[in-house]
């Protein structure tokens, strides 16, 4: 899995196409059929210095299935809120006989750094504004089951590019696997260096032109918890610029897929009707987390016997 990745799962931008396709293909399989329990007696930490519904959840859920026992640590409710330094609540954690690290942290790079630091797996659920690799995997994964590919489909992500380690890691992915990617948001939430990411990647300050014709059109909360200053007049102004309502909508293809990583705010950067309906495949992308993140945490905890079952 890239860098010192073949132990850890970090971020997208260190993997390579054929171990995401491998994760990909796994979770597919295990859809079909349910994994065995190979992580019995394995102990997983779940360590979240950032709030989280879905993705600690989504891990609790995969560990427990491949029957794994899970250790959950929040910021809140822990020696952190004391001051406690990362790598200290680690070691401390880590001398409790875990066998992998989940976490999230608001700064990025935080699990690269605990990963140079422990002897067991570190997956990254999501660094600061950097990357939240698994979110991309599912996404992924659900693009494939509607669409059947990724190469050539328009992908439209809309909102606040800027913040978002979802746009990070999809756009790796997706721009790897031969998608065109069309970022679009206010000019201060979309900078123009993305631009020069490459090829196959647009940037739009307009809506229409992105949702044109889009196949997939995945949606973007407003980070307000990672802004200090005010990137936008105000909300009303963004959802009159930049909402996906069911009108705008009708510019992407008719069969076009609707994606949120969560948390949606309705009303702002999605109409409920857009929401709920049939074109969106949100909570779709929930229950495929579970299947990535067994996916992740077979292949980092269990290769050898995951491969040998699956002979
Ligand atoms: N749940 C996603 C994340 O943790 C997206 C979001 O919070 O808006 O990055």
């Amino acid at each position: 899995m890239g860098e010192s990745q073949s132990r850890h799962l970090l971020g997208i931008a260190g993997l390579e196409r054929p171990a995401i396709q491998a994760l990909l293909d796994r979770a597919a399989a295990m859809q079909r059929r349910p994994p065995e329990k190979l992580l019995a007696g394995r102990r997983v930490l779940v360590l979240f210095y950032e709030p989280s519904t879905r993705t600690r959840t989504s891990f609790e859920v995969a560990a427990r299935r491949l029957g794994a026992e899970t250790v959950s640590v929040t910021a809140s409710a822990s020696s952190i809120e004391k001051g406690e330094s990362l790598l200290d609540t680690v070691y401390t954690l880590r001398a409790m006989a875990v066998d992998a690290i989940i976490m999230r942290h608001g700064e990025s790079g935080a699990p690269f750094l605990v990963a140079r630091h422990v002897d067991v797996p570190v997956i990254n659920a999501g660094d600061g504004m950097h990357e939240h690799p698994t979110q991309a995997l599912l996404d992924a994964f659900t693009i494939l089951r509607h669409k059947g590919r990724i190469a050539g489909l328009n992908v439209a992500i809309v909102g606040d590019i800027l913040h978002s380690r979802v746009a990070r890691s999809n756009l790796w992915l997706l721009s790897r696997f031969g998608a065109r990617v069309r970022l679009c948001g206010p000019p201060s939430l979309l900078p123009a260096e993305f631009a020069a990411l490459g090829a196959g990647i647009e940037c739009h300050h307009q809506l229409e032109p992105a949702l044109d014709g889009a196949d997939v059109v995945m949606v973007l909360r407003i980070q307000m918890e990672r802004m200090r200053e005010a990137f936008f007049p105000s909300e009303a102004e963004y959802v009159h610029y930049y909402s996906v309502t069911a009108e705008r909508l009708r510019l992407a293809r008719p069969d076009a897929i609707v994606m949120h990583p969560g948390p949606m705010i309705r009303g702002v950067e999605i109409g409920a009707e857009v929401a709920d309906s049939p074109q969106s495949v949100i909570r779709e992308q929930v229950e495929n987390g579970v299947l990535i993140r067994m996916a992740v945490l077979e292949q980092l905890l269990a290769p050898a016997e995951a491969a040998e079952k699956s002979a």
